[in-house]
């Protein structure tokens, strides 16, 4: 095989673009409210494109106050029935949506795709298959609840309404929906507006699975709907997953009503890189760690901390290994990288990527070519930054790494947790001991050992400071979809 050196350090590729026939894209898509779409009362609509080719795909329903209105109605009216149903039976229509999930698992994966400009091979390895296997891990405990929580009985919340983002569209849906639901409790979504057409996808399988009608409902729209749901008086509980920003405003917003709320929110994650760490591994760990997703990854590894004696090394083999990225269409099977979400996360990338340069990083990107049409941005690292500048405080939520250096533990772990996020972390270590001592010293949900964004349902996540409050999977999120009642 020839070196890569000799091949002008990139490996040609043939395309392998995945057919999207598999998909019927609609020009029209409703809103599903009652178990049945039905258009927006006031009969507004939006586009939503393909941020890779900035094509329109189709008109989607935008709901109005009046819409929510309905919909927490449905939720409402469907709850006494749902939170009574034998959970034996509950968990099978949770299973069927799982197995259904697997049924049509390429044409999700197509639409996510093509909706969102992630690519293909992350939305078919990662995005469909975890979201089947939240609702099948959720699924096995709606039976089981009675022993999920010692000495207390578990009781569903009631009205449940979640407001999603556009990184993960179907996977932060099943999130979402599936603890929700095999605790007994109704729900109306709100998913992002530039990624909505999973979703209403997944409607479909909620029919086919035959979730009773009003136990999820589902109204697109911008933020102004998400406002209204928050708002609405019929909702027991938010659920939020989005910016600090947005977050934040909620947390005003729901200050002495009683309803319940969790947070996930933003994040900066440090990924600390030892000298004695499997270097190669580790490098590997980085890319993955702020490429995967374009970085549109709450807990990407934005902050790269590396041991000064190794930072040349580290960069050089970093900077080798990104020319191998491949980086357009994301339907092509070989495509690492694909678009931005929206013209307008790609303009604060934009700004945030100037504004490191000017306060003096030493900005890094590879000489990859990327397409005319859509929305894209290469993969960059920013070097020669300090804890005070912008690149290294603000969540980018881009396919950029700021890169920060230490020398003794001490200062690797005073860096990491020098941030108001606290969503997760990474090391790289061969000593059992260091990996150990480091990450019980760092505040971060979610810490990973010489890997990162591993994800599973049975393990909780979620942040700590400016990242939010409470916790998504495992045993953990079901406790943010019951009330508990000790047993006499
Ligand atoms: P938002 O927080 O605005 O969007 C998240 C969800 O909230 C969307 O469904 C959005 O609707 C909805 N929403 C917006 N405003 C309100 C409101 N006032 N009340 C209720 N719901 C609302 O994130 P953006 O899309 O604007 O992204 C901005 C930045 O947020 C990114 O650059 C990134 O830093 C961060 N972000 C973090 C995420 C995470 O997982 N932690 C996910 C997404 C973004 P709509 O899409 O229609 O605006």
């Amino acid at each position: 095989m020839a070196d890569l050196e000799s091949v002008g350090g990139f490996i040609e590729y043939a395309p392998s673009r995945e057919s999207t026939d598999i998909v019927t894209i609609k020009d029209r898509y409703q809103l599903f409210i009652g178990g049945k779409f039905v258009d927006a009362k006031s009969g507004a609509t939006f586009t939503t494109i393909n941020p890779a080719t900035e094509a329109p795909l189709a008109q989607v329903a935008e709901a109005g106050a009046d819409d929510v209105e309905a919909a927490v109605k449905a939720a409402r009216k469907a709850a006494p029935k749902w939170a009574k149903l034998a959970p034996s039976e509950r968990a099978k229509v949770v299973y069927r949506i799982a197995r259904q999930l697997q049924e049509r698992a390429r044409e999700f994966a197509v639409l996510e795709t093509l909706d969102g400009g992630k690519p293909i091979k992350e939305s078919r390895d990662v995005d469909v298959p975890l979201a089947a296997a939240h609702f099948f891990y959720y699924a096995g405990w709606a039976d089981k609840l009675e022993w999920a929580f010692a000495n207390r009985t578990a009781r569903p919340i009631g009205v449940v309404g979640q407001v999603i983002p556009w990184n993960f569209p179907l996977l932060m849906a099943a999130w979402k929906l599936a603890p929700a639901l095999a605790t007994g409790n109704t729900v109306v979504l709100k998913p992002a507006e530039t990624t909505p057409l999973t979703a209403l996808l997944l409607a479909e399988v909620l029919q086919e699975a035959e979730v009773p009608p009003g136990v999820v409902n589902i109204v697109t729209g911008a933020g102004a709907t998400g406002a209204a749901l928050v708002s609405h008086p019929g909702v027991d509980k938010i659920a939020f997953t989005g910016s600090t920003g947005v977050g934040r405003a909620i947390q005003e917003a729901l200050a002495g009503t009683g309803k319940r709320l969790t947070l996930e929110l933003g994040g900066k994650a440090a990924n600390i890189v030892y000298e004695d760490a499997a270097i190669d591994q580790a490098v590997e760990g980085i890319v993955n760690g702020i490429f995967f997703n374009q970085g549109h990854v709450c807990c990407a590894g934005s902050r790269l901390l590396v041991q000064e004696s190794v930072q040349e090394l580290v960069l050089d083999k970093l900077h080798r290994r990104m020319e191998q990225l491949r980086i357009g269409d994301p339907l092509d099977k070989n495509t690492d990288v694909g678009a931005i979400n929206s013209a307008e996360q790609l303009g604060r990338i934009t700004e945030l990527v100037e504004a490191g340069e000017a306060e003096g990083g030493d900005v890094w990107q590879p000489s990859c070519p990327i397409p005319d049409k859509g929305f894209w941005f290469r993969p960059t690292v920013i070097a020669n930054v300090a804890q005070s500048h912008r690149v290294v405080r603000e969540e980018i939520f881009g396919p950029v790494l700021s890169v920060l250096t230490f020398r003794t533990p001490e200062e690797a772990v005073a860096k990491a947790n020098n941030t108001a996020y606290g969503l997760s972390a990474g090391i790289w270590t061969e000593k059992g001991s260091k990996m150990l001592w480091t990450a019980n010293q760092l505040k971060a949900g979610v810490v990973w050992s010489n890997t990162f964004n591993q994800f599973d349902p049975t393990s909780p996540f979620g942040g700590f400071k400016e990242s939010g409050f409470g916790r998504e999977g495992g045993i953990h999120g079901l406790e943010a979809y019951v009330e508990l009642e000790a047993r006499s």
